[in-house]
């Protein structure tokens, strides 16, 4: 990852600033056309994306960025540690890996079962005893949405195994959710999810956001619905995603091979 020359980040600059102000665009006008008052937050996603992209993107006033691969994310957040930007987590992660999380992310979007709550509890509570030998305070407690899978049963019927794209069963939300609540060092926020490959994004967002009112029901606070992608973020602002995450529209088509 070498920085581009001044004039190639000039160009860069200026790309990711029109595309950044289009997606802005798009969110603002399903916001009005959904009648909502407030448009949702926007997580760019930086995946496949070298570090001096999202220095420029913290300059065009992005906060929160959102990684999948640990080993990319931790490197770029030691990079941009002088920046205050929010990490967000989206990919599925292995409980190995909690313990770096806990350094850098403020939110793991994607929880989808205990092993991986207990795993970051841990970690967490392994990350503040780091700290505190260093003399510093504390991390604020993790968020963790849990992801949820909103393919059909059949879809599931088909699973091969652990190779799906991740999220619980819905079934399964509310055990994890209490897992969660009880977990020390962990913030339960709310739901993720991505609309399954190739049907309707508008009737998976619906299901997305029902869910999400059963889980208020008990855990009020939990009020995140992460929903929404560059392909389908009109369909997630009209069904009331309160976060979206989008990549390849802010940054381009995403390098096939690394
Ligand atoms: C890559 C990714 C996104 C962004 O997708 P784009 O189509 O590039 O906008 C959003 N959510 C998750 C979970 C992802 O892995």
């Amino acid at each position: 990852m070498t920085e581009p020359a001044p004039v190639g980040l000039q160009a860069r600059r200026s790309d990711l600033e029109a595309r950044l102000g289009a997606v802005h665009e798009r969110i603002a006008a399903a916001a009005r056309a959904a009648g909502r008052g407030e448009a949702p937050e926007l997580i760019v996603v930086t995946k496949f994306f070298p570090a001096s992209d999202v220095r420029l993107l913290a300059g065009l006033g992005v906060r929160r960025v959102g990684e999948n691969r640990d080993q990319e994310a931790s490197a770029k957040a030691a990079e941009l540690a002088d920046l205050d930007l929010e990490w967000h987590f989206i990919g599925q992660l292995q409980t190995n890996k909690a313990r770096h999380v806990a350094r850098y992310a403020h939110t793991v979007q994607s929880v989808d079962r205990p092993q991986l709550v207990s795993a970051l509890s841990r970690a967490v509570a392994a990350e503040n005893q780091r700290r505190a030998d260093e003399g510093l305070p504390a991390r604020s407690p993790l968020g963790c949405l849990i992801q949820v899978d909103l393919r059909s049963p059949a879809e599931h019927a088909g699973d091969a195994g652990p190779a799906h794209r991740g999220g619980a069963l819905p079934a399964d939300i509310g055990t994890l959710a209490g897992l969660i609540d009880a977990a020390d060092g962990l913030r339960l926020g709310g739901l993720m999810a991505v609309a399954p490959l190739g049907s309707d994004p508008a009737p998976a967002f619906a299901r997305l956001m029902e869910l999400s009112m059963v889980l208020r029901a008990t855990h009020p606070g939990a009020d995140v619905v992460s929903a929404g992608m560059s392909q389908d973020l009109e369909q997630a602002v009209a069904a009331g995603a309160t976060h979206l995450r989008v990549g390849s529209d802010v940054l381009g088509p995403r390098p096939a091979l690394r």
